[in-house]
């Protein structure tokens, strides 16, 4: 390789960081050229985790910056360094459903987890569970409402566990996943295959547990694989929205064994670690921030930690849309517009329309019974909007929607929530419609 690749790709990776500082993290710096060649460029990743953040969040940002910098389409590769430390469980191959059941995000270990008083408990708690898997607590339950970081916190158990016992089996899938794999399972004739799959780990983890909620044959089938996991030992993790005995229509013996190990609360973070979470998720993306602003940010964002992120992310991308600095009067200027938004009476309406332009399909098809892909998204992203932006109830954005349960409201809005983080081009949709609907 000549030293003008190398540089070539030193001028990459600064033009990656300067058009997606949302998904730049600090360790960029440790990937390295493998091979630039025949129009492609292969970059070595320090793990598979890290390798596959890039290939889902940002393949097409480092494409386009390779082809502004070289002035040629270059297409882009991921691989692992060899050497590296292969940081992936053993998932198994002979898994019933598509994908693989152990998809753990880098961002989400415990040195990333910012600990205070409302959230000690459970991060403890996770931690020992880490540390002896299936003897400390079993099973372990977190709950907490929306954005505290218990997804976070369970990336987090696996993750270290990966890195103590190479070769560990996982297994970990949100409950709604669990409920479709156990359906099509059934569907092909294949429970005995689904049975094997997930009675046969050493941890299950599963999140969101709510979702089980009037699900009664996935309710039956869950406590048997609770039960042949349980007697022998292994790990059960499960999250939820609230405590067992809360979630409406989960069946009392399910209820009783989700408190046989712990059940630890979390809290929305007191202004101290909603501080210390700022800065932390700005150091992870390499970004310096000072106090000033990331006391306001913890001051203007209370209750959930994934708008606090949110709100660095606008904060970034003001700056950056308008090439000025960082500053309190430009970080004010920022979240002031977002909380206009949330403010003021964006009518469900208004929302339907402008989704239905963005995506350019017809209203009537929103809220008719058509089920495709072209059409679910965007109703979905209606859905997201009208239940984020207005104050409408599940059942009355349903009603606008075609005349949808509010059970199909509630799936849409993880759903869109989930994409959010994971899917640039639904976050890049959401950001449009969002500015589109503040113009009006
Ligand atoms: P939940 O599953 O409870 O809805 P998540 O785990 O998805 O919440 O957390 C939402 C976001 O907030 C994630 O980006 C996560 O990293 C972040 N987060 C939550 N709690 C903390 C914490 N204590 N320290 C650092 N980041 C946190
Ligand atoms: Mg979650």
């Amino acid at each position: 390789m000549s030293s003008r690749d190398l540089d070539t790709f030193v001028d990459v990776l600064e033009r990656v960081k300067a058009l997606d500082p949302v998904n730049t993290r600090k360790w960029f710096d440790e990937l390295s050229l493998v091979d630039f060649s025949g129009g492609q460029v292969e970059i070595g990743c320090p793990d598979d985790l890290t390798a596959r953040f890039l290939e889902e969040n940002c393949k097409n940002t480092f494409m386009q910056a390779a082809g502004q910098i070289t002035g040629h389409l270059v297409s882009v590769k991921f691989s692992v360094k060899q050497g590296a430390s292969r940081k992936q469980a053993n998932t198994g191959s002979e898994q019933t459903g598509s994908g693989p059941l152990l998809r753990l995000h880098p961002d989400y270990t415990f040195d990333n987890f910012v600990i205070g008083p409302s959230n000690r408990l459970a991060h403890a708690s996770c931690v020992a569970v880490s540390q002896s898997p299936g003897t400390a607590y079993n099973p372990l339950f977190l709950y907490g409402t929306v954005g505290l970081g218990k997804t976070h916190l369970l990336h987090a158990i696996c993750n270290e566990t990966m890195r103590r016992t190479a070769g560990a089996r996982i297994h970990f899938i949100s409950c709604e996943e669990f409920v479709n794999r156990f359906i099509s399972a059934i569907e092909a004739g294949k429970l005995g295959d689904f049975q094997n799959q997930f009675r046969t780990v050493d941890m299950l983890v599963i999140d969101d547990v709510q979702f089980l909620r009037e699900r009664e044959q996935s309710q039956e089938e869950f406590f048997h694989t609770f039960n042949a996991l349980y007697n022998n030992r292994k790990q059960l993790i499960l999250s939820a929205d609230s405590p067992p005995g809360e979630i409406p229509s989960l069946e009392e013996r399910l209820i009783s064994r989700f408190k046989w190990g712990l059940v630890a609360r979390i809290d929305p973070p007191t202004y101290e670690t909603r501080i210390a979470i700022v800065k932390k998720k700005a150091n992870l993306r390499g970004l310096g921030i000072s106090d000033e602003i990331s006391e306001y940010i913890a001051q203007k964002v209370q209750a959930n930690i994934r708008e606090l992120e949110g709100a660095l992310t606008t904060i970034y991308a003001v700056a950056k849309a308008s090439g000025e600095q960082i500053t309190l009067v430009l970080a004010k200027q920022a979240l002031g517009d977002q909380v206009k938004l949330a403010e003021r009476q964006i009518n469900i309406s208004a929302i339907i329309e402008t989704v239905s332009k963005h995506y350019g399909v017809r209203l009537a098809d929103l809220q008719s019974k058509k089920r495709s892909q072209s059409i679910a998204l965007p109703r979905q992203v209606c859905m997201y909007l009208a239940r984020s932006l207005t104050r409408h109830s599940l059942e009355e954005i349903g009603g606008h929607l075609g005349g949808r349960d509010h059970t199909t409201v509630m799936h849409a809005c993880a759903k869109i929530l989930e994409l959010e983080q994971s899917d640039a081009k639904v976050k890049t949709s959401l950001v449009e419609i969002s500015k589109q609907l503040s113009k009006q």
